[in-house]
């Protein structure tokens, strides 16, 4: 199995990193939406929030801790910023390894596009 976000996280790929741990990291989209977007993935290979499994939810919650944290980080978090996972193709998954996109410092819109 060849996945983009697993290499990143091995560092067999380049990004640029923000924060890692031993359950997840976090590094700035390549294609940024917002004056702020980073990705935060687990380690662990999870294709879509379809496949989570029993005992996955506190890893799900480390990554919402650990994006509030880095947004507090960025100054965006007082201000606003959305988290965002795309499920599945309509929903604009592009990647398929689990990633919350953390998004802010500009006005977000709703409902999204
Ligand atoms: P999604 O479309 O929700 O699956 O999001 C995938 C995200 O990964 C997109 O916002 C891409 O811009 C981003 N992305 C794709 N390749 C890379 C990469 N090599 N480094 C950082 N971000 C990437």
């Amino acid at each position: 199995m060849d996945c983009l976000f697993c290499r990143i996280a091995l560092k067999q790929t380049p990004a640029k990193l923000i924060y890692e741990d031993d359950e997840c990291v976090a590094f700035e989209d390549i294609a940024p939406q917002a004056p702020v977007h980073f990705l935060v993935i687990p380690r662990k290979h999870i294709p879509t929030t379809l496949d989570l499994k029993d005992g996955d939810e506190a890893l799900i919650g480390h990554l919402y801790r650990v994006a509030g944290r880095i947004a507090e980080d960025k100054k965006i978090a007082g201000r606003g910023f959305r988290l965002v996972m795309n499920t599945n193709p309509e929903a604009g998954q592009s990647v398929y390894h689990m990633h919350l996109h953390v998004l802010g410092g500009r006005r977000m819109h709703w409902p999204p596009g």
